[in-house]
């Protein structure tokens, strides 16, 4: 039985007890074929990286390791991104430093032995002396000032975890430091194709150019007639190009930081509803219909959170939203059942952990 509390599994439970009950009871994972880096985590290597002094190329090549992959497309909004992140802070962190990783296991839920753990990368130090908890991040969120996201921000689980866990381990985490990026808005366009005098193409039905009467080039499609104009899909190469100048005209729209003060109040609280999460964690276990040992664990005590905001992010949709029954000693094509929080093993399974909560925002 898995009683290891981690952030990532409270994040999942309160999204879909069932996704939780595959996840972190059963420990039903999908196989990978090739590793692929999401965004997020990309980023968030790159940000450790800056954070640790690093220049632009170290930071970019850090946030690729090697045997992973990313989209041709996501590679050059990081590098885009990135750059015009260092053009905005400098060339290096003028307010601070990453210490190395801590990672915390302590046995001090003393609840049908529950342990917490956790591996805390952002501990950091700012130049006026204060402890942190940086927690770089990416958002699809508006970064203004009145944006709900930085109330949102407060309730973050995992910053609430690694602080509480971070104090007991004795480090005075007393601030946080947020270094929130914004994922870009725009996308990759469709590009009208130019002549050496910046003169658009307009093509035939039969490929060839068409010319108006006084052979100048025609400047506009006809459908009638089967004309149109000659364009390709933005390469990445220009995607990157376009999205770099954006950010470099208005950075406050995807950079933003901030330095809040831990409130203890606010900690309580979280202590309260992690001991909660622990305590309905057994409530399901309990509702099971099985005796754990001889018979097969029961799915149907865990409630199905039924939302395209859950369903469309989650790996077990394929045969949860067909009413499959599962045999877990022969797992569904695609799917093994695994060890439990392969985040605290090693590095590269951490990438595999991401679920809904990368598609909105990452942390490091
Ligand atoms: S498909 Fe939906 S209901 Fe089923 S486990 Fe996933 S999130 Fe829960």
């Amino acid at each position: 039985v898995n009683n290891v509390i981690t952030a990532s599994r409270m994040n999942c439970l309160l999204r879909c007890a069932r996704q939780h009950f595959w996840q972190f009871e059963i420990g039903l994972r999908r196989e990978e074929t090739g590793l692929a880096l999401r965004f997020g985590s990309a980023w968030a290597r790159a940000m450790d990286a800056r954070w640790r002094g690093q220049s632009y190329d170290e930071a970019l090549a850090a946030s690729i390791p090697e045997g992973v992959e990313l989209d041709m497309y996501a590679c050059a909004t990081l590098s885009a991104l990135l750059a015009a992140y260092y053009d905005y802070y400098g060339k290096r962190e003028k307010i601070g430093k990453l210490h190395p990783e801590v990672q915390f296991s302590n046995p001090r839920m003393i609840y049908a032995d529950f342990t917490v753990e956790g591996k805390i990368d952002g501990l950091g130090s700012l130049k006026i002396g204060t402890s942190v908890l940086l927690e770089a991040k990416t958002t699809s969120d508006s970064l203004k000032q009145d944006s709900d996201y930085w109330l949102r921000l407060r309730f973050n689980m995992q910053i609430l975890h690694y602080v509480v866990e971070a104090r007991v381990i004795g480090w005075d985490v007393r601030d946080l430091y947020y270094d929130v990026t914004k994922k870009p808005g725009i996308k990759p366009k469709t590009i009208n194709d130019l002549d050496g005098d910046g003169l658009k193409i307009v093509l035939d039905a039969k490929g060839k150019r068409v010319f108006k009467k006084n052979k100048e080039p025609l400047q506009g499609g006809d459908k009638a007639k089967g004309y149109y104009i000659k364009s390709h899909r933005e390469t990445p190469d220009e995607f990157c190009d376009r999205l770099y100048k954006d950010a470099c005209a208005r950075p406050e729209h995807y950079f933003a930081r901030r330095e809040v003060p831990v409130i203890d109040d606010e900690l309580q609280s979280f202590e309260r509803q992690r001991l909660a999460l622990a305590k309905l964690t057994e409530h399901f276990r309990n509702n099971e219909d099985c005796d754990f040992i001889t018979q097969p664990r029961d799915p149907e005590a865990w409630p199905r959170h039924v939302s395209k905001d859950t369903c469309n992010f989650c790996s077990y949709k394929s045969f949860c939203l067909q009413n499959i029954s599962i045999d877990i000693n022969q797992p569904p094509a695609g799917f093994a059942v695994r060890p439990f929080n392969p985040e605290l093993q090693n590095e590269d399974d951490a990438t595999t952990e991401e679920t809904i909560d990368d598609a909105t925002e990452t942390s490091i």
